[in-house]
């Protein structure tokens, strides 16, 4: 494993940490953040943990202008031994790149950025809370700073990692969460960027969030740009169902954002011989496997929520309830599993786990 050789400025001015309960999502930030440069034709420089502070940038910096940014989500765990525990952090890495490949952003070196995150984790290791349901959640990202109106990818790049001590996702926690299926709007199309972890796609969504919000819904599930049918993902969550004894998700079909939480579900879904495919599904289907009393459990899978169950579906002016509200076997389990595999209480039998 590559080491990065990282200058280092440690605050003299220590933040008061939060107390961990009712620790809302990504409100507080810890002492320190990591920062690296690039320009194009020199690479990558002056890698640097600092203070967590301001940054300046020049108004004319493209980010502000044609929203060339990506960035990453994940956690870091405390096990009861004290040791540091992150979840899959060579897939974020990984995905990272494959954003900044779509948005013509340059590559960073995986396993450098992975020990600069480290690093920065170390430091700040004290703000990683403890309690049940809290975890240190971890964004890399990067912008695009030169400063120039041309429509052009930029020549300077700015990548950063920011760490926030976090509760659970929804305030619903592990209870379903009641959501808006999407006929209105939507939120990308195969060709486009939603299979980017890129500032824009969130952007857009916001107008259809707002509206389910209003009418007491936590999230919508968009259905597909073209033929507004097939289902692809919820907000920041990729969508389970459970239909007769067998567990189905949309197939990524390049508008779906590839979460490492999805793909791990699907494995441990194979591990234990669980039927479990990727296909295109329909609402309409979804609609008749209610009605035939086959859609057993639906629920919503990322890094900050973990597992969502989903209670509610709102579609066609219809409650569809499923698993009447509650929490499904399947989807208690997986999060159990899951999140015991994340905090080092469960074995790993996949090492997905990361030793700080
Ligand atoms: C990040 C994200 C997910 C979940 O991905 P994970 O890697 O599991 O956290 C799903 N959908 C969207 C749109 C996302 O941004």
């Amino acid at each position: 494993m590559k080491e990065l050789e990282i200058a280092i400025t440690l605050s003299t001015d220590k933040k008061e940490k939060p107390s961990s309960d009712g620790l809302e999502f990504g409100k507080h930030f810890t002492d320190h953040m990591f920062i690296w440069d690039y320009t194009e034709g020199i690479g990558w420089s002056d890698p640097r943990i600092v203070p967590y502070q301001r940054i300046e940038l020049d108004p004319a910096a493209t980010v502000f202008h044609y929203g060339q940014t990506v960035f990453e989500g994940l956690k870091a765990y405390v096990t009861k031994d004290e040791q540091v525990l992150l979840f899959r952090p060579d897939q974020n890495m990984k995905r990272m790149n494959k954003s900044n490949n779509r948005l013509c952003m340059p590559a960073i070196d995986e396993e450098l950025a992975l020990s600069a995150l480290k690093q920065l984790i170390a430091i700040d290791r004290d703000w990683i809370p403890t309690a049940e349901g809290t975890s240190l959640y971890i964004r890399p990202f990067m912008i695009a700073t030169e400063p120039y109106l041309g429509v052009a990818p930029s020549k300077k790049y700015t990548f950063m990692i920011i760490l926030s001590p976090v509760g659970a996702y929804y305030k619903e926690g592990i209870n379903p969460v009641k959501i808006a299926v999407e006929s209105e709007y939507v939120r990308a199309v195969a060709g486009g960027t939603g299979d980017a972890k890129t500032a824009g796609n969130y952007a857009a969504s916001l107008k259809a969030s707002e509206i389910a919000s209003q009418h007491g819904y936590s999230q919508v599930l968009w259905l597909d740009g073209k033929e507004n049918q097939y289902i692809e993902e919820v907000g920041s969550m990729n969508i389970f169902f459970k239909i007769n004894g067998e567990v189905v998700t949309p197939s990524l079909n390049g508008s779906i954002l590839e979460g490492i939480t999805r793909k791990s579900i699907i494995e441990l879904l194979k591990y234990w011989n669980v039927p479990v495919s990727e296909r295109k599904i329909s609402i309409q289907e979804i609609e008749q496997y209610y009605r035939d009393g086959q859609l057993e459990e639906a629920f919503g899978t990322g890094t900050a929520a973990v597992i969502s169950p989903v209670g509610e579906l709102f579609w066609k002016n219809e409650r569809l309830l499923i698993n009447n509200g509650e929490i499904g076997a399947l989807s208690q389990k997986l999060y159990d599993t899951l999140t015991g595999i994340q905090t080092g209480t469960k074995p790993d039998p996949f090492g997905w786990t990361l030793k700080l």
